[in-house]
């Protein structure tokens, strides 16, 4: 195809992947805001409103694919004194921003640990929620990923995934072409000196399974009541289940 992505294997997979993100990880926060005219932020918290954590008691969450700290800052501004976070990614240099990143106030209360989503460092049932954004899709083995999600969680906790996803609205979907394919790589050019880890970005878009498909392997790693929602018009799906 376009950009020769489609034949690279499995175990390669992951090695591009992890270049990618450490090309631009410096660059990551900024170039999030500019690709997405600050979108990501609203995502993002509508993420946390859907999960909304007690603010009166302890709550455990894992951030999976959590890079900069993203998801992890925002659940424990909402959570209470007593929630603790762990942002979880493959890549030290993602972390290293983060960590450098961490609001003064919630030091204590967030850990970085790098880890693979397919094979977690980390004991069963420990957490309330596992979140990932933006991070599913970069995962080699899916499935993996997400029966260690159904592992590390308690009984009653929650699962929620951030995605781009296939845009089903007429017109817009040409626009949002014309904008991923062309804009995107060269905005990354622009700013981060490189267009190949945003084609890549583009493409891996386009590969990922449809939303019903998705949730059947939500659904196949054990979860229960999972749903699914678009959001600005099916560019993002948030996807939901529960360890019953
Ligand atoms: N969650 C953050 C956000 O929404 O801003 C970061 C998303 S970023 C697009 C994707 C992240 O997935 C990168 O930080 C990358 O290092 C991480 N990643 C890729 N493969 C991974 C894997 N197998 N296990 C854990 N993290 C992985």
């Amino acid at each position: 195809t376009h950009f020769g992505f489609s034949t690279v294997r499995l175990e390669e997979k992951q090695t591009l992947v992890d270049d990618v993100f450490h090309k631009v990880a410096r660059r990551y926060d900024i170039m999030n805001d500019l690709m997405s005219a600050g979108l990501h932020r609203a995502w993002k918290d509508a993420l946390v409103s859907a999960l909304r954590p007690p603010r009166d008691k302890p709550f455990a969450l894992l951030d999976v694919a959590g890079g900069t700290g993203d998801i992890a800052f925002r659940v424990l501004e909402a959570a209470g004194p007593d929630a603790s976070a762990t942002v979880l990614d493959i890549n030290g240099d993602m972390l290293a921003v983060g960590r450098d990143r961490t609001p003064v106030r919630l030091v204590g209360q967030v850990e970085f640990v790098q880890g693979n989503a397919e094979t977690l460092p980390l004991p069963d049932r420990t957490f309330d929620a596992y979140t990932i954004a933006f991070g599913i899709r970069n995962v080699p083995r899916i499935p993996l990923a997400l029966a260690e999600a159904h592992r590390v969680l308690k009984r009653g906790g929650r699962f929620l995934c951030l995605e781009f996803s296939q845009v089903d609205v007429p017109g817009f979907d040409r626009i949002y072409d014309a904008y991923s394919f062309n804009a995107v790589p060269a905005l990354g050019k622009l700013v981060a000196g490189d267009a190949e880890p945003y084609r890549y970005l583009v493409e891996s878009i386009r590969k990922f399974p449809r939303p019903e498909a998705f949730a059947g392997m939500i659904r196949a790693a054990g979860f229960g009541r999972v749903t699914h929602r678009p959001m600005t018009g099916g560019i993002v799906r948030l996807h939901s289940g529960w360890k019953l």
